[in-house]
């Protein structure tokens, strides 16, 4: 994953959650109307008991009508602030379900339309990680924020302004509450923020380990390691305990007694005040009754948002590395209409890297024509992949230009491009669904066409003997089927598109010589039909090809067919062939 930008994570997050919450913007002030008048409820309780206290209580005036009024006006301001505040919390709990469901998609499409560049130097669990927990952080925040703070920020406000309209001099007393929480909750982010950030970074080391350890299960077991891993686990466990506990003294001692602790200062020093100032007898009792009310819930919220703080300082990390993400370019979508209808390429004076400086493609000059055939081969790292790749656009091409039909690849309108080329990769790829929607892929395909093209893979008898036939589901990654038969489906995926370019990267590695001979004669069917570009390492797969373009370190070294090929003595291809001869790995 890319170093975090250096931007402030807090107004990142901020930017997040408002571009998620802009469709919902009317809900939100609705929301905060309702607050309001919850505060404003809430407030009314304590005034009007000390109504209840100066009017009745002290002049001991038994009004008893008013004096019932009085309580159950308590009583039901109460109740209704409660179930207002309630009614408020499910109302944007679903807002931020609905936001977070957003951001989720959002981040998902995003990531599928990221260049391949960036998978290149991405880590598959980090980028998992951000799209679902970080995602999930996000709707903490969204809660907290929302309503926490929301709260939290009316219900103070309400209430010192209602103090300053009791006894402003009080209020003031009351106000210094204020900065003192922020003084703690500074204290607090100083002493616990390293160990919080440790402890995060120690979980993401601890998903990590559990991820690899699974996806690599067979060799743990078979190389005996399970118990190094283990004890390595243990002891990443350890250390991230260790910073847990850290972070769990400084929430102990600074967090809740420390502002308990001021709101009880608080009182001490109102009540300091009303008994200096009672022999005046400016006070009444119900003042002090309202206000040491008033304090209890103003430190109530106060005391729920810091103790919340470091979940939400977390909250706005992974907001912030979700926005982060989102603000990754996408790779350019193909502005071109351009169709390709023949086939043809041409890669003139192509040059490539996938890291600045390490060229693994020179100056390529190649011309296939529609309806050819043509093999790649060459030593392993020569670049034979990264031909396909390019040919496939999944990186962009600068020195040089590569394009099909005379159109530049960047040119071709995507949907075309994608039905026009079809490719079969060195490991095949099966999503965890059926036979049928693996070689479908989401493509509008008749169930007719479908087993053609698994009869022209060669795949059409093993999916017969599955237990559902075509719709056989296949586990995670086809983790079913043997690697030669995921290879044939991926062949018949390839083929069921009825492309006009078709690349195969040792489309034929694993599967047996008779499945092979099958699969070649499909192929050799197409032939004429559509351009065929085919890496091999097993030659004989490749000797009926138009061409045979040899590839050492990134240049075509040879070209031509393979009787012409095997006539240069001192040639790279015939020096291969006769070294696959003499291994007996060549069948043809
Ligand atoms: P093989 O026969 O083993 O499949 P190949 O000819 O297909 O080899 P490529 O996969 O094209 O070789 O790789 C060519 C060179 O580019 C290699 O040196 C490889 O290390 C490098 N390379 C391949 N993919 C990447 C990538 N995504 N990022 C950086 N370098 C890469
Ligand atoms: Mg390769």
């Amino acid at each position: 994953m890319r170093p975090e930008p250096a931007r402030d994570p807090a107004r990142r997050a901020a930017r997040l959650l408002w571009q998620a919450l802009r469709p919902e913007a009317r809900n939100v002030w609705i929301c905060l109307a309702w607050l309001l008048t919850a505060g404003a409820l809430d407030t009314l309780g304590p005034a009007l008991g000390k109504a209840f206290i100066d009017r009745y209580l002290v002049p001991r005036d038994p009004a008893l009508g008013t004096m019932v009024g009085l309580v159950v006006g308590v009583f039901v301001s109460g109740c209704a602030a409660t179930w207002l505040r309630h009614f408020q919390l499910v109302r944007l709990g679903g807002l931020a379900m609905r936001s977070v469901a957003r951001i989720r998609d959002t981040v998902h499409h995003h990531v599928l339309r990221l260049p391949m560049a960036y998978f290149d130097s991405a880590s598959t669990g980090a980028l998992v990680s951000r799209v679902t927990n970080d995602t999930e952080a996000v709707r903490l925040l969204y809660v907290q924020v929302l309503f926490v703070m929301l709260d939290c920020l009316v219900m103070v406000s309400v209430l010192l302004v209602t103090m300053a309209l009791l006894d402003w001099r009080l209020m003031l007393i009351a106000a210094t509450l204020v900065p003192a929480v922020l003084i703690v909750v500074a204290v607090y982010r100083r002493l616990s923020a390293p160990a919080v950030a440790r402890s995060r970074e120690l979980r993401g080391q601890l998903n990590a380990h559990v991820a690899e350890s699974i996806g690599g299960m067979a060799v743990l077991q078979a190389t005996g390691a399970s118990a190094r891993y283990a004890a390595r686990y243990a002891a990443l466990n350890e250390a991230h305990w260790r910073a847990r506990v850290a972070e769990l003294r400084a929430n102990a001692w600074l967090l809740r007694p420390a502002l308990d602790l001021l709101g009880v200062a608080m009182l001490i020093g109102i009540i300091m005040a009303f008994g200096l100032r009672a022999p005046q007898g400016t006070l009444e009792v119900g003042v002090l009754y309202a206000f040491v009310s008033y304090i209890g819930r103003v430190t109530e919220p106060l005391i729920q948002l810091t103790t919340q703080f470091s979940q939400l300082q977390q909250s706005v990390v992974a907001a912030a590395r979700v926005s982060a993400l989102l603000d990754e370019p996408r790779a350019p979508q193909p502005a071109g209409l351009a169709r390709i209808t023949a086939g043809a390429i041409r890669f003139s004076d192509l040059s490539f890297c996938y890291t600045p400086g390490n060229l693994v493609l020179q100056a390529i000059r190649l011309d296939i024509a529609p309806g050819e055939f043509l093999g790649i081969v060459g030593p392993t790292g020569s670049g034979k992949s990264t031909l396909l790749a390019l040919l496939l656009r999944l990186y962009p091409v600068s020195p040089g230009t590569l394009s099909i039909d005379g159109h530049p690849v960047h040119d071709i309108d995507e949907e075309t491009f994608r039905t026009a080329v079809a490719l079969v990769p060195q490991d095949p790829f099966l999503l965890a669904g059926t036979v049928r929607e693996n070689i479908a892929m989401g493509r509008p395909l008749s169930a007719e066409t479908l087993e053609a093209a698994a009869r022209a893979a060669g795949a059409h008898d093993f999916i017969a003997t599955l237990p559902n036939g075509y719709d056989t589901p296949l586990g995670e990654g086809g983790s079913r089927l043997a690697t030669g038969e995921k290879q044939l489906i991926a062949i018949a995926r390839a083929l069921a598109g009825d492309p006009r370019i078709l690349l195969l990267d040792e489309a034929t590695a694993h599967i047996d010589t008779a499945t092979e001979q099958q699969v070649l004669q499909s192929l050799a069917a197409l032939r004429g039909r559509l351009t065929i570009v085919s890496v091999a390492h097993r030659l004989a797969t490749v000797r009926d090809a138009h061409r045979i373009a040899v590839v050492n370190h990134g240049r075509i070294v040879e070209l031509g067919s393979h009787d012409a090929l095997m006539e240069n003595e001192s040639g790279l291809y015939r020096r291969m062939v006769e070294l696959q001869r003499l291994s007996g790995l060549d069948t043809g």
